[in-house]
């Protein structure tokens, strides 16, 4: 996919996400919602801002137009986004000299008592505006903004699945290419130029790990060299026009050596994964409890004896943060709905030994899942 014909979210979803989010703060009591950079303020404008100590802010506040308010030299990208393109916010650009918390704090509307801030916006900037506004109180946006953000709307879903399909081409190419010899830090070079190639905004992560190292769910890919006879296990992704891919294949290497083939105790523990995995897919549907699917995958791997091998969550949610509502984890009883997304991602690890983790999104559809990646789920015995 190039950029050009890449998806893109209409310009009617953020009339309608700034309606919904100064709805959404009414019914929480806040008077004004006030978004720094980030995926807050990507999903309410479509404005990409950098993280800086320039303050850029949103200001969401009742009746009234919201404000973006930017630095000056931004000033082009800010009036650029979709939003404020459309008309849909002010644009107020603020010079260096400029103090902009002032600012802000004359665009919160008189009297305005409850403010809530997006939960990455830096102390530096926080805590100034509590000492600019000092009769307000301040609280995290994150109740307003994940009631929003939690559904994908079919915009959403489309480049959620681009960047599913993306990442599954590579996890194709890796499996097909050459690894004996090379380290994890190759290959993880090469997956984090692919992605690229197959038309992510960048790479997020490239876990390559290999041997021992795949018992560690999160391996920084080193400089240890794939051998024969041993599990590789690929955890890669990125954003794609926003929207997060997350995969992850285990791949055992025989070097085209038979004798290098897996064994059976790997096979097994593969057999109960894939099941495992596959079960917690199959029971995704709206009205289930997230805790309900971790439990399936769970269970599974309990009864066949690896629960304590499995030592994470079972999955996230995914969107413009790689990382977001809803958490597949016990204790989560929130119930799954339809446009949900999120990763299913059951591990059974054995320190110092071997793992393996299969790793899905997944959108909660009608009437049950509705799968993202279409890779194959089996284990990729390869000559490598
Ligand atoms: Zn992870
Ligand atoms: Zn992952
Ligand atoms: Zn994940």
């Amino acid at each position: 996919v190039t950029v050009a014909e890449r998806p893109t979210i209409p310009v009617e979803r953020y009339a309608d996400r700034l309606a919904r989010a100064s709805a959404a703060a009414a019914a929480h009591g806040v008077d004004a919602l006030l978004a720094g950079v980030g995926a807050d303020l990507r999903y309410l404008t479509g404005y990409v801002a950098v993280p800086q100590e320039r303050l850029t802010m949103l200001v969401v506040r009742g009746a009234e137009r919201p404000v973006l308010i930017v630095p000056r030299l931004e000033a082009l990208p800010g009036r650029g986004s979709a939003a404020a393109a459309a008309g849909l916010v002010d644009v107020v650009a603020w010079q260096e000299t400029d103090d902009p918390v002032a600012l802000v704090a004359a665009h919160v509307p008189d009297g305005a008592v409850e403010l809530a801030v997006s939960d990455r916006l830096w102390p530096m900037f926080l805590l100034r505006l509590e000492d600019a506004i000092p009769d307000a109180r301040f609280s995290v946006a994150t109740p307003i903004m994940r009631e929003l953000r939690i559904r994908k709307d079919p915009d959403e879903i489309a480049l959620l699945r681009l960047a599913a399909q993306a990442a599954d081409r590579v996890v194709g190419q890796i499996a097909a290419g050459r690894l004996v010899g090379r380290t994890e830090a190759d290959v993880a070079r090469d997956v984090r130029e692919r992605l690229v190639a197959e038309g992510h905004d960048q790479t997020t992560f490239a876990i390559v790990a290999s041997g021992p190292n795949s018992a560690s769910p999160h391996h920084e890919a080193g400089d240890r060299i794939i051998r024969p006879g041993e599990p590789l296990v690929l955890d890669i992704g990125g954003p794609l026009g926003g929207y997060g891919s997350d995969i992850t294949r285990t791949l055992w290497v025989t070097g085209g050596d038979p004798d290098r083939a897996p064994d059976a105790d790997f096979r097994h523990l593969y057999g109960v994964l894939q099941g495992a995995q596959e079960e917690a897919t199959g029971a995704v549907r709206p009205g289930v409890a997230a805790e309900q699917i971790d439990a399936v995958a769970r269970g599974m791997i309990e009864a066949a004896g690896y629960g304590e091998q499995f030592i994470h969550r079972t999955g996230h949610g995914i969107g413009l943060e790689g990382h977001e509502d809803p958490y597949l984890v016990r204790g989560s009883g929130e119930a799954l709905e339809a446009g949900m997304a999120f990763s299913v991602e059951p591990g059974i690890y054995f320190p110092g030994q071997y793992g393996a983790r299969i790793e899905d999104i997944v959108a909660c559809g009608p009437d049950g899942p509705i799968e993202l990646n279409e890779a194959p789920r089996e284990l990729y015995v390869v000559d490598g």
